[in-house]
């Protein structure tokens, strides 16, 4: 600490002393250092004509030379920290926390009341809930996939910063409506599984996990990923010689080799 106070009492000032330690636990009896409130920190020394040199006694910056102001009504530094709200923006905030909290507990005992009333079989308007939820939540790439996958017309839409988008959540809605229960139910898993589709962009290249649950779920219905795999491997590099200059895998020829499925195109890839 003496080596940087050191070069200002050379110069005839004294650092004021300042605490960093919280107001509650400050010892006010110490007379001669000033606690976080009683002063507001300047960026530099003559940043008002009231700024002083101090230094911290205690914390992780104990030693360090900062300057302050402690003059109450400091036109530049009174202002920007210490704002006093009037009482009736003090009042005006105790209704909004108030209002808040009834809220934030009206929702938790509806959410409760609702619990106690569901039935052991999904209805249909639940399933659509949490189909339509589910779907919200796996975000927009997941989107793109399933939609393709499931061959939803998507229309494109301006947003209101004039980019082109798809609203998929309001594509999906109207499509799971006029899925039976049991594709629904199908929809589901494919959801569930939709997001191990995607290859890492650290490492595009690495092979399924074993333990995903899109490759555990194949070994469960005996779907030869292997085999998948080099089928594509071959149709999509003869493919990319053809169309070197531009390959486009989202399009293809109808005399498309009849083992890439709707589904498994690009199970492989992004
Ligand atoms: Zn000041």
């Amino acid at each position: 600490m003496q080596i940087q106070v050191k070069p200002l009492e050379e110069k005839g000032e004294t650092p004021l002393r300042v605490s960093q330690a919280p107001a509650w636990q400050a010892n006010r009896h110490a007379k001669d250092v000033l606690f976080d409130g009683q002063y507001r920190k300047a960026k530099a020394k003559g940043e008002c004509p009231n700024t002083k040199a101090a230094v911290l006694i205690d914390g992780k910056g104990a030693g360090s030379i900062f300057y302050l102001c402690q003059t109450e009504k400091c036109e530049v530094h009174n202002r920007v920290t210490r704002y006093q709200p009037t009482p009736q923006e003090q009042a005006q905030r105790k209704r909004e926390a108030l209002a808040e909290r009834v809220e934030k507990l009206s929702r938790v005992r509806v959410l409760e009341a609702i619990r106690k009333k569901l039935p052991d079989v999904l209805s249909r308007p639940d399933l659509e809930i949490v189909a339509l939820d589910y779907f919200r939540r796996l975000g927009h790439d997941n989107h793109r996939r399933l939609s393709k996958l499931y061959a939803w017309e998507g229309k494109k839409s301006k947003t209101s910063w004039g980019a082109e988008t798809v609203d998929y959540e309001k594509i999906a809605a109207p499509a799971v409506q006029a899925m039976n229960a049991a594709d629904v139910n199908r929809f589901l898993v494919v959801c569930a599984l939709a997001s191990d589709r995607y290859c890492p962009g650290y490492n595009p290249r690495q092979s399924l996990a074993k333990d995903s649950n899109l490759a555990r779920t194949a070994a469960r219905y005996k779907v030869d990923s292997a085999k998948i795999a080099t089928t594509d491997r071959a149709d999509l590099s003869s493919k990319m010689q053809i169309h070197r200059s531009k390959p486009h895998p989202g399009k293809r020829s109808p005399d498309a080799s009849p083992s890439r499925r709707r589904g498994l195109t690009g199970t492989r890839r992004k």
